[in-house]
C-alpha cells in the first residue's frame, strides 16, 4: 500500500517565484514545503533593482517576453497583474515610486517585499527546508519524493521554482533544467540576457570611453530601445544594452543612434546657422564631450561646418543615427541579470504551468522560457506565473 504523502506540494526554489507560490497554495489550505540549498530566501529580490526591487512594471504585456511561444505568458499575466501585485504591496504598507518607464520600486528596500513573501508564507503555514543541498528528486506511484540534506519528502505536486543560472555566486543553478529533462520536458538553449556585450579590439577606441553614458536609440534586428547606454572597460553596458542584448545572437550588429532627438538635415541646418563650428562642437552640444571626440576620430573630421559640403554632413548624420557595434560576445552569466531560454512552454498548460505529459509537475518564474524586458517584468512573471500553479495545486 501505498503510504500517504508528507505535503500537498512540494516547492523547489525559495525565490520571487517560490516564495509567492507557496504563499498562496498554503493560504488555499495546501500543506507545502519550501526548499532552497540557499541559507536565506530571496537573495535576488535583495540584489534586485539596485536594493530597492523594481517589483513589477505597469506596462506589463505578453509582448514585452521573449519565449519561443510568444502568446505563453498572456494567460498567466491577464490574471495575475501588476495592480493585484502592488495591492499586496499597499496592504503591507510598502512605500514604492513609479522611477521611469512605468517601474515600480520600493522607497525603502528590497527587504520590505522578502519579509512580505515572508509574512505571507506564515499566513500559509508554509514550512521551510533551506540549507541543505537538494540531493534526489523522483517520481513513483503518483509521488514526488525529494531528499534533501538527510530528509525526505513526500507530495503529489512538485513545482519547480529554481530559476535560471544567471549570478551563480548567488547560488544560482541550471538544476531547472536538469529536473524538467529528467521529467521529459524539453529545454530551450539557455543564453545569458540582461547582459552586458563586449567589444573585440576594433571597439578599442569606445573601451577607452569607460563610464561616458549617453541617451541613445539601441536597435538589434527589429527590435530597438530607446534608453541610456554606458561604455564600459569590456564593452557597452546601461538600460539601452542589457535590453538589446536580450535579442542579440553572436555575429549580429548592433546599432546605435547617438541623437534619437535629432530628425531632418540637422547638421545641414547647424551648418547654416554656425558656420564656423567644429563637427565636434556641434556634437558636443548633445552629447558627452568624450564620446563627440571619439565619434569625430572614428569618422575622420576635424573641419568647421562650413568647409565641409552637404552631401559628407547627409552621410555624417545618417552614421550617427545607425553607428554598428559588433559585439564579440557578453559578460556571461555572472553579469547576466536573468536567463532567456529555459524549460520549454511546448510542455507546459499556460493557464496552471503544469506539464502536460505528467500530472501534479509544474514549472514557473524564470526557470520557464519566458523572459521579460529590464524594468520589473521578470518579477511580474514570476508572480503571475507562481499565482496561477498555486491555484491549480
Ligand atoms: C542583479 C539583479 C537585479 C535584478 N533586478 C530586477 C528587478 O529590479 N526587477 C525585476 O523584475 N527583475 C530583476 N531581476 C531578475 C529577477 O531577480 C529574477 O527574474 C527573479 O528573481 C526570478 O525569480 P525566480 O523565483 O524564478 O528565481 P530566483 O529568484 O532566482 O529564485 C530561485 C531560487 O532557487 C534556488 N536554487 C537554485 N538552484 C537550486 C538548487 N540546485 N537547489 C536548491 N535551490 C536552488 C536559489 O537559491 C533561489 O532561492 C534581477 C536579477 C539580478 C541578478
Amino acid at each position: 500500500m501505498t503510504q500517504p504523502a508528507d505535503f500537498d506540494a512540494i516547492i523547489l526554489g525559495a525565490g520571487a517565484a517560490g516564495m509567492m507560490c507557496a504563499a498562496v497554495a498554503g493560504q488555499h489550505g495546501r500543506k507545502v514545503i519550501l526548499i532552497d540549498h540557499a541559507d536565506e530566501p530571496g537573495k535576488k529580490i535583495l540584489i534586485s533593482g539596485g536594493g530597492r526591487c523594481n517589483f513589477t512594471n505597469i506596462h506589463t504585456s505578453a509582448d514585452r517576453y521573449l519565449s519561443a511561444n510568444p502568446h505563453f505568458a498572456k494567460s498567466a499575466l491577464s490574471r495575475y497583474t501588476p495592480h493585484d501585485f502592488l495591492a499586496l504591496v499597499e496592504r503591507h504598507g510598502i512605500a514604492w515610486h513609479e522611477k521611469t518607464l512605468g517601474q515600480l520600486f520600493c522607497d525603502g528596500s528590497a527587504k520590505q517585499i522578502v519579509a512580505m513573501l515572508l509574512a505571507e508564507c506564515a499566513a500559509g503555514n508554509v514550512q521551510f527546508g533551506m540549507g541543505s543541498p537538494i540531493r534526489a528528486v523522483d517520481h513513483a506511484d503518483g509521488h514526488y519524493r525529494v531528499t534533501v540534506g538527510e530528509r525526505v519528502v513526500t507530495a503529489p505536486a512538485l513545482v519547480i521554482a529554481t530559476g535560471g543560472p544567471s549570478i551563480p555566486q548567488l547560488g544560482a543553478t541550471g538544476f531547472a533544467y536538469d529536473l524538467a529533462r529528467q521529467f521529459g520536458l524539453k529545454v530551450v538553449q539557455p543564453r545569458p540576457a540582461l547582459v552586458p556585450l563586449t567589444l573585440g579590439d576594433d571597439g578599442a577606441l569606445f573601451r577607452a570611453l569607460s563610464g561616458v553614458s549617453a541617451h541613445v536609440r539601441a536597435s538589434c534586428g527589429k527590435v530597438r530601445f530607446e534608453e541610456a547606454a554606458l561604455f564600459t572597460h569590456k564593452g557597452l553596458s546601461g538600460p539601452a544594452m542589457l535590453q538589446v542584448s536580450s535579442y542579440w545572437r553572436h555575429g549580429e550588429p548592433i546599432h546605435v543612434d547617438f541623437l534619437p532627438g535629432e530628425q531632418g538635415d540637422w547638421l545641414i541646418d547647424a551648418k547654416r546657422s554656425e558656420p564656423r563650428l567644429t563637427l565636434k562642437s556641434v556634437l558636443a552640444r548633445h552629447l558627452p564631450a568624450r564620446l563627440a571626440e571619439a565619434l569625430c576620430e572614428r569618422l575622420g573630421e576635424a573641419r568647421e561646418l562650413a568647409n565641409m559640403p552637404d552631401a559628407v554632413l547627409r552621410d555624417i548624420q545618417h552614421r550617427l543615427s545607425r553607428w554598428p557595434f559588433l559585439p564579440n560576445g557578453t559578460e556571461g552569466y555572472a553579469k547576466a541579470e536573468v536567463t532567456a531560454g529555459g524549460v520549454s512552454t511546448d510542455g507546459l498548460s499556460s493557464k496552471t504551468l503544469e506539464a502536460r505529459h505528467l500530472s501534479g509537475l509544474f514549472v514557473i518564474g524564470e526557470a520557464v522560457d519566458v523572459t521579460g524586458w529590464l524594468g520589473g517584468y521578470n518579477f511580474q512573471w514570476a508572480w503571475a506565473s507562481a499565482q496561477a500553479a498555486a491555484k491549480a495545486l
